[in-house]
Formats: structure tokens, sequence, C-alpha cells
């Protein structure tokens, strides 16, 4: 898989997953990034740290950049999707709360090697109607999240235009845009499925080397 430079994440762009760990929903998309040493390859197993708390599943629908955008409009924006795909948003949910209570930056929580797992991308053909996107999450055989892009705080184009106008975004970069409700904590030995526009993608979880 091509490393992007980064990956940009957005928090709470469901409001059931707001409501699901307690917070107000934002007036503007919460924003923060992973760094290109982050991503991982889902068709790998999927690696989790096992020594430094509960690690969460984030499902989120990523988009690769194909073109780079600054103050994009719509329509530039649009134009720029070269790739639409599914992502896990790995958290280290303990560790999180702990630097958000001492009002401390998330990186240590979502920014470690392996933190952003990217499925394969699909064509944006696959996906015509960016705001009928269906998507899950099966871990262990058992329906964990299910998404649908209509019901985004921020859609999909709207998000970039959002982004470009806060930080340049470069062609290879990717987009996380956010989880619905039903995260949980991975644990070792876990058979996890994704599911995205009739495809499936399947993987297993392991522990990172101590
Ligand atoms: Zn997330």
């Amino acid at each position: 898989m091509r490393q992007p430079g980064k990956v940009v994440c957005v928090g709470r762009n469901y409001a059931e997953h707001a409501r699901e760990l307690g917070h107000a929903v934002p007036e503007q998309p919460l924003l923060f990034m992973k760094p290109g040493s982050a991503v991982v390859d889902f068709l790998s197993p999927v690696v989790i740290p096992t020594d430094r708390g509960a690690c969460h599943h984030e499902t989120e629908i990523c988009l690769l950049l194909g073109q780079d955008l600054r103050r994009a409009d719509a329509r530039q924006a649009r134009a720029a999707i070269a790739g639409i795909g599914l992502g896990l948003d790995l958290t280290l949910r303990d560790l999180q709360a702990e630097l958000k209570a001492a009002g401390h930056p998330w990186e240590r929580a979502k920014a470690f090697d392996g933190a952003a797992v990217l499925a394969p991308f699909l064509p944006p053909s696959a996906c015509p109607d960016l705001g009928q996107i269906e998507f899950f999450l099966e871990v262990d055989g058992q329906r964990r999240q299910r998404g649908h892009s209509g019901d985004m705080l921020l859609g999909l184009v709207d998000l970039l235009v959002h982004i470009s106008a806060v930080f340049s975004l470069q062609s290879g970069d990717v987009v996380m845009s956010g989880t619905p409700a039903g995260v949980a904590a991975l644990q070792v030995g876990q058979r996890l499925c994704l599911g995205l526009a009739g495809q499936t993608w399947t993987s297993q979880v392991v522990a990172a080397d101590a």
C-alpha cells in the first residue's frame, strides 16, 4: 500500500456516536491527524497494542485524494476523490480519556504505528451517490457497526471543502470521515469483516510484539 503523507480524521461526525461517548455534537467538525507512518493494510493482520488499555475500532468511510486541494469548492472536492474505502481509526480509548482529561493532544492514543488501518480503495464509480453509502463492521460474525453516509453531520464533499480550507490536502492523502455508533474494544484473535458497496474484506486481530 502506498503510504499517504497524512490522514486527516474527523471526530463526532455522527450524532449517535457523539452521544454514546457522552459528547455534545460539535458546531464545526472536530479535526485531527494521523501521520503517514500510522497507515497499515487491513488485509494484513490488524495489529493492536496490548499494553496501553483498550484499543477501540472506529469504522469509517475513507477518501483517497487524487489531486491536491486547497480552499476547494464542492466541484473541485468531488473531482479530487480518487478512491472510496473503509478504514479503522484505531483508538487507545483509556489513554485518550486520560489525555482529554489533562487537556493534552490525542496523538499518543490515535497516531501510533498501525493506528490507521485501511482496506483497499474502490474507484469512485463504486459509490456514485456519496450521500447513500452503507457500510458495516462485523466482529466474529456479529454486526458491530453499521453506518450510512446520509447520517453524517457534514457529508463527504462538504468535509473535503471544510478540511481543505484549514489544511492543504495533497494527492495521496486520506480523509477518515468519522465513525458511527458501536465502537468497542478489539480483542486478540477476533475475526473482522468490513463491508462497503457490495464488497467485503476480512482480517484478524493480532497482538503487537511486546
Ligand atoms: Zn474516528
